[in-house]
């Protein structure tokens, strides 16, 4: 049946698990995109260019977005980001669906674009602050001063949990993910969504049996 491709928006306060989620989501489904951002943030060990994100220095970065090809762009951490907008026109074409990796920035970009109708936001809450300092500590890919800023930034991003469709609090993690396909799939049955149906139920009635 055909159906227009979706835009899942996943954010979180940093830690709180949404690339883990977001990666045992495309396990379950490898038919989704992870729209692979633009970044002016160092890599961290084991990031993949092309992989994680596109690595590039400021001038680079403001070149995207000077030429139109940014979706949409935000400063977090003091580092750029931006969602090129080359790959979500394609996979929307294809009535793909695409799974975004951004801050509540993104997510307020991405809702107000043309593709707004589009979107199904989800934001990922920890049990606790305390949590998810010892998830940002134990995942070993920051220094205490930039886990310490993280920190400090936690609540201004929880603070925008209200603007999102569906909201997860990632305590356990099997939990989550079964949360999080339960609403994927939910969301591509909805019936605005498919837009093959008409003709589909029209020659249903027309049928003989
Ligand atoms: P991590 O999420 O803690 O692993 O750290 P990152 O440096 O990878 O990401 C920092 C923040 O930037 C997270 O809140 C991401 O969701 C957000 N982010 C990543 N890519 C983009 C993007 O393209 N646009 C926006 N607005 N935010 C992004
Ligand atoms: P984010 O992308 O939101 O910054 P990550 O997905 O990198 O967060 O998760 C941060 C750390 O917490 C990782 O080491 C990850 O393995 C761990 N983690 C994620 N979800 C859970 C969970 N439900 N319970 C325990 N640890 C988790």
């Amino acid at each position: 049946m055909e159906r227009s491709g979706l835009l899942i928006i996943l954010s979180s306060p940093s830690g709180a698990g949404k690339s883990t989620l977001a990666r045992r989501l495309m396990a379950w489904d490898p038919s989704l995109r992870f729209s692979v951002s633009a970044t002016t943030r160092k890599p961290r060990p084991g990031e993949v260019e092309g992989e994680h994100y596109y690595f590039r220095d400021k001038e680079q970065f403001n070149a995207m977005v000077g030429a139109g090809d940014m979706l949409e762009h935000a400063e977090v951490f003091g580092n750029l980001y931006g969602t090129p907008r080359g790959p979500v026109a394609e996979a929307m074409n294809a009535g793909r669906d695409t799974l975004f990796d951004v801050d509540w920035q993104g997510g307020q970009q991405i809702r107000a674009s043309v593709l707004g109708a589009h979107v199904v936001s989800i934001f990922v809450l920890p049990p606790s602050l305390a949590e998810l300092e010892r998830r940002l500590v134990s995942r070993q890919q920051d220094t205490a001063e930039v886990i310490a800023a993280r920190m400090q930034k936690s609540r201004d991003e929880i603070s925008h949990w209200a603007e999102y469709d569906y909201v997860i609090v990632n305590e356990d993690l099997d939990e989550s993910t079964e949360s999080l396909k339960t609403i994927l799939t939910a969301e591509r049955a909805r019936r605005a969504r498919q837009v093959g149906l008409g003709p589909f139920v029209r020659r249903l009635m027309e049928e003989q049996h």
